[in-house]
């Protein structure tokens, strides 16, 4: 890990906070609409501390035993915490009532097993369903066919509340080639809504990283999952 002055983590979101409210304003949306999930991956506590003085609010993990580690530094902090990574069956159990929102629910089983769990837990899970919306083969996430046909059921399970959805486009070789793929989230999300289920929302789209994230922001992000940006590479 590298240990980076201190003053570089808190400019730096200084700088990203700045260019979010910049692209709200380009898109013609409301200021405050787009919520940033610095991504601590990685991090170490000392520099996540630094970039929560400066502002940063929610932060994103997408380990949970590096999650479960971290969280309790924070506790006298207003931060929320939220699990952004592949999550396996067998640790849902340990997840549930330590984040606010899980932004990778990309398997009808897991949903069913977070529903579970949070039942069990005596709580409702916030949750995303993640779109592989560029049908690659190798990565997690529902196809967008499934979701349409999938969510009904979804929506029944009692513990867990869909909230919208989230999505890592294919790597592009510049921001505005992943443009097209946070429009089809977009639309996705509309056609989604449009079924008025009960318990889901589709307020949430969580796209955009360090990378995209204004063009994410410009086609309808309201959560933007950023890291390298703000604490530099990672080395591990
Ligand atoms: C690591 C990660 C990010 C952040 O990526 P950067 O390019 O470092 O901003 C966002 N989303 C997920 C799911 C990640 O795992």
């Amino acid at each position: 890990m590298e240990t980076l002055i201190p003053d570089v983590i808190a400019q730096r979101v200084h700088t990203i906070l700045t260019k979010i409210r910049l692209a709200e304003e380009r898109a013609g949306r409301p200021a405050g609409s787009v919520r940033l999930v610095a991504v601590t991956k990685t991090v170490k506590v000392e520099d996540i501390a630094e970039g929560v003085g400066a502002g940063l609010s929610i932060l994103g993990e997408n380990r949970v035993q590096d999650a479960l580690g971290k969280i309790p530094s924070f506790t006298q902090a207003p931060v929320q915490w939220h699990f952004i990574g592949q999550l396996q069956r067998r640790k849902v159990r340990s997840v549930i009532g330590s984040f606010e929102l899980i932004h990778s629910v990309d398997t009808v089983d897991l949903a069913h097993e977070i529903d579970r769990r949070a039942g069990e837990a005596g709580r409702r899970q916030n949750v995303l369903l993640e779109v592989n919306i560029g049908g690659e083969p190798t990565k997690a996430g529902f196809h967008p066919d499934d979701i349409v046909h999938s969510i009904a059921r979804l929506a029944q399970l009692p513990h867990m509340c869909i909230k919208g959805l989230m999505t890592i486009p294919p790597p592009t070789a510049d921001p505005d080639s992943a443009r097209p793929y946070f429009r089809k989230l977009h639309d996705l999300a509309r056609q989604l809504a449009a079924l008025a289920l009960p318990t889901v929302s589709m307020d949430e789209l969580s796209m955009g990283m360090s990378n995209d994230y204004e063009v994410a922001i410009e086609e309808g992000a309201t959560l933007v999952r950023v890291g390298t940006a703000i604490f530099g590479a990672r080395h591990v």
